[in-house]
């Protein structure tokens, strides 16, 4: 997986991504980021990118040509790696006004061989190179920040987390939350007691089959007291349904 990102400020993509779990699938190969300078592609003598908005209003627009070019660069990059056919690229625009971004269109993007991702500033980008080249609109959630940069790290996060090799367990990714509509059971480690509180004897106990059954329910409760709304596109047992519903009307000690 190799993640472009065009950006005004290449050091937050390239310090946070060089970090931690991400660091090390880089350092490995499983993943490579590559943060091109929107700024390198303006010609403007003090190196601007962006102006006052036509009509008015508060705030300066990045520029549209500046963008542009930064795009064609990666573009020929990227094509040049490929021998015979060129390929479509995925242009993920991060960007207040883009669909939600959640744990599925993070499997989906991590089924791609490339993904670029452009960041706005200021008030925004100029419509018609967005139109020209952007394929995919991602919000990180219903609030505004000053960049892209924080929105396109969350998004190669959660992708990176799904390439293969990148996390030591691989089945971890696919119990935990949101696989399956489904929040993860809690988690415990040593000390068995802590303060007086144990871990649930279960999960001392070695039995497959007991844990697994208790893990699933534990995900059935743990949904349907922290987010119900996911249960709608659960696909639950007529058993575990009952139990959601207990829950619900409930609580916790159902
Ligand atoms: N004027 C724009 C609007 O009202 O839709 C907001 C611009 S915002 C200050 C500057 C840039 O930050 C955007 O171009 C976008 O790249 C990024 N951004 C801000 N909030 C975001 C969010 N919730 N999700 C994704 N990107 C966001």
């Amino acid at each position: 997986m190799h993640f472009y990102v065009m950006t005004l400020f290449p050091d937050m993509i390239n310090n946070a991504m060089s970090e931690s779990i991400t660091g090390r699938a880089i350092r490995a190969g499983h993943i490579s980021v590559k943060s091109v300078n929107i700024r390198d592609f303006s010609d403007n003598k003090h190196k601007h990118v962006d102006d006052y908005p036509y009509g008015g209003g508060a705030g300066m627009v990045m520029q549209a040509e500046p963008v542009y070019k930064c795009y064609r660069h990666i573009y020929e990059e990227i094509q040049s790696t490929y021998k015979e056919n060129r390929v479509s690229l995925r242009v993920v625009y991060l960007t207040p006004q883009g669909k939600t971004f959640n744990q599925k269109m993070a499997a989906e993007y991590a089924n791609e061989e490339n993904l670029v991702f452009l960041c706005g500033h200021y008030e925004g980008i100029d419509e018609r190179v967005i139109e020209k080249i952007v394929t995919d609109y991602v919000s990180i959630g219903d609030y505004v920040l000053t960049g892209g940069e924080l929105p396109a790290l969350v998004v190669m996060d959660a992708v990176s987390r799904l390439v293969p090799g990148v996390l030591n367990n691989c089945i971890s990714a696919h119990t935990e939350s949101f696989s399956d509509n489904l929040l993860e059971y809690p988690q415990y480690t040593r000390p068995e007691n802590w303060r007086g509180e144990s871990v649930p004897e279960v999960l001392l106990s070695g039995h497959h089959q007991k844990l697994a059954k208790w893990y699933r329910e534990q995900s059935v409760i743990r949904t349907a007291l922290m987010r119900p709304d996911l249960l709608e596109e659960a696909e639950l047992t007529q058993e575990e349904r009952e139990l959601a519903d207990k829950v619900i009307k409930y609580g916790k000690e159902t």
